[in-house]
């Protein structure tokens, strides 16, 4: 698949520029460049950007694996920065605070999901914080421009599409909480598996997304089996609060879970078969819930899901209630995932560390005031 090039216009008189680091035009690599942002008028929130996270997703847009992708590309939706400026009706936030701010930032806010607090499922379609056309109103500067992400100085967002960064959380590792921790908190929560009812969940693939989701349903209290390819990941998994391993390639360590799941979170993303953890799911109520951005179908028996009134799911990172929520829970109980600082000058480095498995489980995270200060990678 081949993206789409486009010609950045000058900035708007209601617009400023601002450095950051994205690809030019498709096929090309991360460099420096000047992009354009609101300035601080109504709603929006300018802040400078502290640290950004580096998703999966950010390299399958910006590779165009989930289609032609609009370059300039920009990637980075886990955003950490302290506010600079408000606009005049601003209400929630102001000069000083830190705050966060994750993969979309507008939505329709009028039909039934957006009031529900499901933002990511606004039947109008959610304005992604990259990659997006400006079609809700609320993003500000030019409407014509695609949304540019977090590999960026500073960004300017509406108030409520921003979440409050509680004091005393540690903020480097705050920032892969706006995806990471929320994709894994949102479904948790969705499907009950909260302090009231103590569940036992599954977490398939013991990568960034998999540890951050044992922390989290342990700290939900529930039980937690921990299911990864081979023995590998055991100590690891274990070590970040799992009750049980379940290697697929022993037989035994199947054979000791079977039947015993409620919930499964898969964040497996590349192509795999979901038959053969169709038997740790519990009879009459279990629920596979998919996470990864796998393209390929799943070949899946529908007699197994009749006989077993099991149910294969999907869940999609979460609204922004939910998302203030999952910070909230993760600071007050320091539950962070495993990070690696980076700066802008490596993303392309780090992009290919993840396309090649990431065996360190670990969210890399760019420090943008030390990518500001390497001047060499800095657009002139
Ligand atoms: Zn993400
Ligand atoms: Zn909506």
């Amino acid at each position: 698949m081949k993206g789409v090039n486009h010609e950045l216009p000058a900035p708007l008189d209601s617009e400023y520029k601002t450095e950051a680091w994205g690809i030019p035009k498709d096929g090309e690599k991360h460099e420096p460049l000047w992009i354009a942002r609101p300035k601080a008028t109504g709603k929006l929130v300018n802040f400078e950007t502290l640290y950004s996270g580096v998703c999966h997703s950010d390299l399958h847009t910006g590779l165009n694996h989930w289609g032609p992708c609009n370059f300039p590309f920009v990637g980075g939706h886990e955003l950490l920065g302290k506010v600079v400026e408000v606009g005049s009706e601003v209400t929630k936030f102001k000069k000083g605070d830190i705050v966060g701010v994750g993969c979309f930032i507008d939505s329709c806010r009028g039909c039934e999901n957006c009031e529900e607090g499901s933002e990511q499922y606004c039947l109008k379609g959610m304005t992604g914080t990259y990659n997006s056309a400006k079609v809700h109103g609320r993003t500000g500067g030019n409407q014509a421009t695609f949304t540019a992400g977090g590999y960026s100085a500073s960004h300017s967002v509406h108030e409520d599409y921003v979440i409050k960064i509680p004091d005393g959380a540690d903020l480097e590792r705050t920032a892969p909480l706006m995806c990471a921790g929320i994709t894994m908190y949102s479904p948790l929560n969705y499907w009950g598996a909260t302090k009231e009812k103590k569940m036992t969940v599954g977490i398939i693939g013991i990568g960034g997304l998999g540890t951050m989701g044992i922390k989290l349903a342990k700290i939900l209290n529930n039980d937690v089996i921990a299911i990864s390819q081979d023995k590998s990941k055991e100590k690891l998994a274990l070590g970040k609060g799992a009750d049980k391993y379940v290697a697929m390639t022993d037989p035994a360590s199947i054979e000791a879970c079977v039947g015993q799941c409620d919930l499964i979170l898969n964040t497996v993303s590349a192509k795999h078969d979901l038959n053969v953890y169709i038997p740790l799911l519990k009879k009459g109520k279990g629920i596979l819930c998919q996470l990864g951005g796998v393209g390929e179908p799943h070949p899946i028996s529908q007699v197994v899901l009749m006989f077993n009134r099991f149910s294969i799911v999907g869940s999609l990172i979460g609204g922004i209630k939910e998302t203030q929520e999952c910070i909230d829970l993760c600071v007050k109980n320091n539950i962070y995932p495993d990070i690696k600082m980076c700066e802008a000058k490596d993303i392309s480095s780090v992009w290919e560390n993840l396309e090649n498995g990431n065996s360190e489980a670990i969210r890399f995270v760019i420090d943008v005031k030390k990518s500001l200060e390497n001047k060499d990678h800095c657009p002139k």
